[in-house]
């Protein structure tokens, strides 16, 4: 069993398969990265497969592929089979922008992907582009679509900015519970990377939105889960809000983080990484478990995101592409 050094057991690890995508979102990837990293210092899927049994072994029950766009990644179907072959009762799930989805949904549903997670910031497809930076909205609508066709679980998560999408919050809301869909709204998380001149919504904000048109009631977190969910009186429907700005947000943190090029992250807020990537290429398994070991143990107990205003010292350097969120 994996338990970091906070004595949390920790079950979940993200995976991010690249950090190349298909979308410049104005909170994560507004500009193209000076240089990506070379595709010959990605690891190999069977180089990440040796590490995940390692981890499947040690108690590991929930694997979510992230990026960077995931589906970028060809024959990403491969990848989920074999985790799927080596033990089917992983939740295998996908974070993705949805915009390769449609062609890709019954793939990936074949091969034993359980649920994905789609980005879906605007519903109107001037604002949807001016986030993105280009235009998504149909194609991203129809792979939600298709996704929900071949039976796949799917949620919802946006991001609010305001003066940008956050006069959506209750259309994208209202859309996702005529869908039968769970959405999360996320506290944009403040990082070096984003366009400076975006500023985010407070988990209070998004909330008082909601509230000009509907009661709610706060329900709690689910389990491990980072986000908070509420309910809405009028008519029951559930959704969440994933407030990493909130003192407890941190308190039954269960995940750890692996990127496309072997490092091991802890805490998606710390800059700290350790590399297993030499390990994997030379199939050093023991010194690959050692190094998670040694992560675990130093995993930061909090984030400092728990304050108001940030200063740039306090922004993440992380890019959110690498790490996949
Ligand atoms: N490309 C996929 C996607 O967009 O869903 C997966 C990777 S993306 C980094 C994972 C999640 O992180 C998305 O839901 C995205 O909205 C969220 N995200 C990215 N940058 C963020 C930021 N600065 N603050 C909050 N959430 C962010
Ligand atoms: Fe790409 Fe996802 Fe980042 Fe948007 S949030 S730029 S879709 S990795």
């Amino acid at each position: 069993m994996l338990i970091d050094g906070h004595g949390r057991r920790v079950d979940y690890l993200r995976i991010s398969l690249t950090e190349r995508c298909n979308f410049r979102c104005q909170y994560c990837m507004p500009e193209k990265p000076f240089s990506w990293v070379p595709k010959e210092n990605l690891l190999s899927f069977e180089e990440l497969f040796m590490f995940v049994k390692v981890a499947i072994d040690e108690g590991v029950n929930k694997i979510r592929l992230t990026g960077g766009e995931p589906l970028l990644r060809e024959d990403i179907d491969t990848f989920i089979a074999m985790i799927y072959d080596y033990k089917s009762d992983i939740d295998i799930a996908l974070t993705t922008n949805g915009f390769l989805l449609a062609q890709s949904a019954q793939r990936l549903k074949n091969a034993g992907l359980k649920r994905l997670n789609i980005s879906l910031d605007s519903l109107k497809s001037d604002v949807a582009a001016k986030i993105a930076g280009k235009d998504v909205l149909k194609t991203v609508l129809e792979g939600i679509e298709k996704a929900l066709d071949v039976g796949l679980g799917v949620k919802l998560n946006m991001v609010p900015l305001l003066g940008i999408n956050d006069g959506e919050i209750v259309d994208i809301l209202e859309y996702s519970k005529a869908k039968g869909l769970k959405v999360r709204f996320i506290e944009y998380m403040e990082n070096v990377h984003a366009n400076s001149e975006i500023r985010g919504m407070h988990g209070r904000e998004i909330l008082s939105k909601i509230k000009e048109k509907y009661h709610i009631k706060a329900l709690g977190r689910e389990g491990a889960s980072p986000s908070f969910n509420y309910k809405l009186l009028e008519n029951g429907y559930e959704f969440g809000l994933i407030d990493p700005h909130k003192h407890d947000f941190c308190e039954s943190c269960n995940r750890i983080r692996l990127t496309a090029e072997g490092y091991l992250i802890p805490c998606l807020y710390f800059d700290e990484a350790q590399s297993i990537a030499e390990a994997l290429r030379v199939k050093d398994i023991k010194k690959a478990s050692a190094i998670l070991g040694d992560v675990l143990k130093n995993k930061p107990k909090e984030n400092r995101w728990d304050h108001e205003e940030l200063s740039s010292d306090d922004l993440s350097k992380r890019a959110f592409y690498e790490t996949g969120g």
